[in-house]
C-alpha cells in the first residue's frame, strides 16, 4: 500500500508493510538514526522486537505488538486509537489489526495522469 509517512526531511511516499512500517516508526522515534535503532535500549517497546525490519518475524507477534503501541501512544483508550488523525504515521494503517486503507494513495492517480496524456495527443 503507498501512503505519505513523515519521513526525515518531511513527507515522503512510501510502499509499507507491517514490517517496514515498523522499521520506519523507529527509525522516526530514533531521529532517523539507523544506528540509534540498532543500539535503541527500550527493550520494553512493544515494537524493540521488529525494529530491524528484517530477518523472522511472527506475523501476529507483530500486528499484535502493532496494537499495543498505537494503544501506548493513546494511553489507553482504544477509541481514541480508532479516532487517530495522524495519518502520517507509519503505524496509522495497521493501527486498529486490520488494513485501515483511508490513507492509502490513490493507485489510479498515475494511470489517471497517463490517460490524460494520451488522450490530449
Ligand atoms: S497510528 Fe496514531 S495511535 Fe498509532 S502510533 Fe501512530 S499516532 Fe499513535
Amino acid at each position: 500500500m503507498k501512503v505519505s509517512i513523515l519521513g526525515k526531511n518531511g513527507l515522503k511516499a512510501v510502499y509499507l508493510n507491517r514490517r517496514k512500517a515498523v522499521r520506519e516508526k523507529c527509525l522516526n522515534c530514533a531521529g532517523w538514526s539507523y544506528k540509534e535503532v540498532t543500539n535503541c535500549e527500550f527493550d520494553d517497546c512493544d515494537l524493540y522486537l521488529f525494529r530491524f525490519g528484517k530477518g523472522k518475524q511472527n506475523a501476529k507477534a507483530r500486528a499484535k505488538a502493532i496494537r499495543n503501541y498505537c494503544l501506548w501512544c493513546m494511553n489507553g483508550q482504544r477509541s481514541e486509537v480508532s479516532k487517530c488523525a495522524s495519518s502520517d504515521c507509519p503505524l496509522f494503517p495497521y493501527r486498529k489489526g486490520g488494513i485501515d486503507r483511508s490513507a492509502e494513495i490513490d493507485p489510479t492517480q498515475k494511470k489517471q495522469h497517463i490517460e490524460a496524456v494520451s488522450e490530449a495527443i
